[in-house]
């Protein structure tokens, strides 16, 4: 019923996302229309409030559906609420391809990829990055080799080096460059590739490390506590019931319970004594409870 509910919810939000959407676009496409028949600066203003309320909706609502507004936007002049459907529908070249081609503004496809991968991987960030220094290095349909947008290229390369992968990049720049041109970049990004394998190298020590503190800890506790044995009349203490797996967690006050009834092994589910792990003091009666399996 809950899901039934709540499909019913989606639906409706749904709905009135698209209904609004669409009123901005209808709006804000009036008010553009007027602006040539020598309509007033309030009716200016006015438009320009209205595509600054649809370009928030559109890049901060997920429930509108985006066919039914991009069937609306098309024929438009409004350019950048057409890419941020583009965007919404994963189709990010003709997102970008409008927005430098178009729009020619080059500062909204920078920020376009920026906001489609804002806490993505590094792998997808290279990916967006790279289409649009590809659409830079392409000219426009229709357009000759004089149009591409040669400066904007160099200019992406200098500001987002850490994010563009050098192998990608290489393959899509253009072979009579020369080095003078990609100078900055490849000091760049070899500097973060530098810094990213430092940064990892350190990552595996830390977990080496941890490994092995683990490995003392389990060592300590098997030597200590030896073989467990499990008397057949041997309760959980949490739910009273025996014990007909191999699993079990023991605290060092000797109580026992199952792994499920007792999530926190360093919280005696009875006592609520807490224990804490020895990780070189010998093994005493405050160290930490072990868990079988
Ligand atoms: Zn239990």
């Amino acid at each position: 019923m809950r899901s039934f509910r709540s499909r019913v919810g989606q639906g409706e939000d749904e709905k009135y996302h698209t209904e609004l959407v669409l009123h901005y676009v209808d709006q804000a496409v009036r008010l553009s229309e007027g602006r040539g028949d020598g309509v007033g600066t309030a009716e200016w203003g006015e438009g320009h409030e209205v595509r600054g309320r649809l370009q928030d909706l559109l890049t901060s609502s997920s429930h509108y559906q985006p066919h039914p507004v991009l069937a609306r936007l098309q024929g438009t002049n409004l350019h950048i609420e057409t890419a941020a459907v583009y965007g919404r529908l994963g189709e990010h070249e003709k997102a970008l391809s409008m927005l430098v081609h178009q729009v020619k503004d080059f500062s909204a496809a920078e920020q376009y990829c920026i906001a489609q991968t804002k806490g993505a991987d590094p792998t997808a960030k290279s990916d967006i990055f790279i289409k649009l220094l590809r659409i830079y290095l392409r000219p426009p349909p229709g357009g000759s080799e004089e149009d591409i947008e040669l400066a904007q290229a160099i200019d992406l390369l200098t500001v987002h080096a850490g994010d563009l992968d050098v192998a990608a990049v290489l393959n899509i720049i253009p072979p009579h460059w020369s080095i003078s041109i990609v100078h900055h970049y490849l000091r760049a990004a070899l500097r973060n590739t530098i810094h990213q394998s430092r940064i990892k190298r350190l990552q595996q020590t830390l977990i080496r490390s941890e490994n092995l503190q683990q490995k003392f800890i389990y060592y300590k506790l098997c030597r200590d506590l030896g073989p467990i044995p499990l008397a057949t009349n041997r309760i959980c203490c949490v739910c009273n019931r025996g014990f007909t797996e191999c699993q079990f967690t023991i605290y060092p006050n000797g109580v026992t319970a199952h792994l499920t009834c007792a999530p926190d092994p360093s919280v005696c589910p009875l006592t609520g004594t807490v224990f804490k792990a020895a990780t070189s003091a010998p093994t005493t009666s405050t160290s930490a409870s072990y868990q079988y399996s």
